[in-house]
C-alpha cells in the first residue's frame, strides 16, 4: 500500500511560530493528500496534553482527529543534541534529530529519561546537552532501551545544524554519534539537498533518505512542501518504521536545492559588514574571508558536499541505493508565478488551487499523474497557470539566483 508521509514538523510551542490548531493541519493535509503527519513537539507538555486530548488511536500508533478520518498523526519531535567532538575541543557541536514514537506511553517514558538528563523542556524542540560522541551514543542507546520501537533520524542533514552542515566539521556520521552511527539507518535530506547530492558523499549512499516539510505552520505551501511516498506492509506505526527502516522508500519529492536558504556560498545583503551589497560565491575555490566584510563566509551546502566527498577515505562496501525523486514546488507557489502575483494566498490563487484539487483529487495525485491526463483535467485553467504547472511537473524550473546565507532562491519557471 502506498501512502504519503510528512513527519517533522513544529507545533505553536517551538519559538517563533503562531498558534497552529490540529483542524487547520488536517484540512491542509486532506488538500495536499499528505496521509500521516508527525505532530511536532510531541514531548512539549501543554502540545502533548493538546495531543492526547483531542487525538484517537485508530491503528497501531497512528492518531485522529474526529472530523478527518483519513489524515493520520504520528507522535513525533525534534530534539537538538549537543556535545564536543572531542576532549580538546572547548566549543560543543549541536545536531538536530527528528524522533519518532509508536505511543504515548513512549512520550512519557522519554519525557522522563530528559528529566534525569536534566533536560528544560519548555521551547517544543528540546536540548540535550552532552559530553561527548560517546555520551551522544549513549543517550540515544537509553532513549531506545526506554521506549522500544523509537525512531531517531539526523534531520536536514546539509543545513548549518545538520550532521554534515557548516557548523559541524565533521567526516563521518561517528564523529557525532559515536558508536550509535552504526545504528542510524535513515537520514533526512532537508530542503537545501536532494538523493544526487548526499549520494556525493560515500557514507549516505548505503542510507535511506527521507523527505519531509520541517514546517511550522499549517499553510499550503508549508505542509508537504517536501514528503516521502511510502511502501509500506500495514497503514501503522510499525508498518512505517519498517518502510522507512528496510525498503520501503518508494519516492521522495523534493526542492531543487538552488532554493534552500543555504545553498551557495557567501554573505547575505543586510548582514554586519554587508549594508548595500551581497557577496555569493559563483564558481571556484572559496576564499578565506568575505571580501566584502573580511569575516568567514556562510559555506553553503554544494560546497560542504564537495568537501565531504573529497575527504570521506573510507571503503564503503554496500552498494548505492535505488533512489526515485522528484524535484517540487508547492502548487500554491506555482499557481501565484503563474499569474504573475507574488502572494500564495490571493484569492484567485486559491480558487484555482481549488480547481486543481477537485479535478486531480489531491495535490499529490496530481504530481503523480501523467502529464498528458494532466493537461486533460486542468484545460479550463487560464493558459499561464496550466503552462507553468506543467513546467514544474517536467522539472523545468530553476532558482536563480540561488538560496545563500539563509535566503531563498528566486524561482525561475521555464516555458517552451
Ligand atoms: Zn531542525
Ligand atoms: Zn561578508
Amino acid at each position: 500500500m502506498k501512502i504519503a508521509v510528512d513527519l517533522h514538523s513544529h507545533s505553536g510551542y517551538s519559538g517563533g511560530v503562531g498558534k497552529i490548531r490540529l483542524e487547520n493541519i488536517a484540512e491542509t493535509m486532506k488538500l495536499k493528500g499528505i496521509d500521516i503527519f508527525g505532530t511536532g513537539d510531541c514531548l512539549h507538555p501543554a502540545w502533548n496534553a493538546k495531543l492526547k486530548e483531542e487525538l484517537t488511536e485508530t491503528a497501531n500508533g497512528i492518531y485522529r482527529l474526529s472530523g478527518f478520518p483519513k489524515a493520520g498523526f504520528v507522535l513525533q519531535n525534534e530534539m537538538v543534541l549537543t556535545a564536543a567532538l572531542s576532549p580538546a575541543s572547548k566549543t560543543r557541536k549541536s545536531v538536530h534529530m527528528v524522533f519518532l514514537y509508536p505511543n504515548f506511553h513512549s512520550t512519557e517514558i522519554v519525557s522522563r529519561l530528559l528529566d534525569k538528563y536534566g533536560v528544560k523542556n519548555t521551547i517544543g524542540r528540546p536540548f540535550v546537552k552532552l559530553e561527548s560522541p560517546a555520551a551522544v551514543s549513549r543517550f540515544l542507546k537509553n532513549v531506545m532501551d526506554a521506549a522500544p520501537g523509537t525512531l531517531a533520524f539526523p534531520a536536514h542533514a546539509m543545513t548549518p545544524d545538520g550532521i554534515y552542515g557548516s557548523h559541524n566539521p565533521v567526516t563521518y556520521l561517528e564523529e557525532f554519534f559515536g558508536d550509535y552511527a552504526k545504528e542510524i539507518r535513515l537520514i533526512e535530506t532537508g530542503l537545501s539537498a536532494d538523493p544526487e547530492m548526499l549520494d556525493r558523499i560515500p557514507e549516505c549512499r548505503s542510507l535511506n533518505f527521507i523527505s519531509n516539510s520541517d514546517c511550522h505552520s499549517a499553510a499550503l505551501n508549508r505542509i508537504g512542501r517536501e514528503f516521502t511516498l511510502l511502501n509500506v506492509d500495514t497503514p501503522d506505526y510499525s508498518g512505517i518504521r519498517k518502510a522507512l527502516t528496510e525498503t520501503g522508500i518508494s519516492a521522495t519529492f523534493e526542492f531543487n536545492p538552488r532554493e534552500g536558504k543555504f545553498f551557495a556560498t557567501g554573505h547575505r545583503k543586510g548582514k554586519e559588514g554587508h549594508s548595500h551589497e551581497s557577496f555569493r560565491l559563483e564558481t571556484g575555490k572559496i576564499p578565506d574571508r568575505c571580501p566584502v566584510c573580511g569575516k568567514a563566509l556562510t559555506i553553503g551546502v554544494a560546497d560542504r558536499v564537495s568537501q565531504l566527498s573529497a575527504s570521506q577515505k573510507k571503503q564503503f562496501t554496500s552498494k548505492i541505493l535505488h533512489r526515485d525523486f522528484h524535484h517540487l514546488i508547492p502548487l500554491v507557489e506555482v499557481i501565484s508565478a503563474g499569474l504573475g502575483q507574488k502572494s500564495v494566498s490571493g484569492k484567485k490563487v486559491l480558487s484555482l488551487y481549488r480547481i486543481c484539487v477537485e479535478k486531480c483529487g489531491n495535490e499529490v495525485s496530481l504530481w503523480q499523474m501523467k502529464l498528458p491526463e494532466l493537461a486533460q483535467r486542468l484545460q479550463k485553467l487560464p493558459d499561464s497557470v496550466l503552462a507553468s504547472i506543467l513546467s514544474v511537473h517536467e522539472g523545468k524550473f530553476t532558482f536563480d539566483p540561488p538560496g545563500y546565507d539563509g535566503e531563498y532562491g528566486k524561482l525561475k519557471i521555464l516555458r517552451d
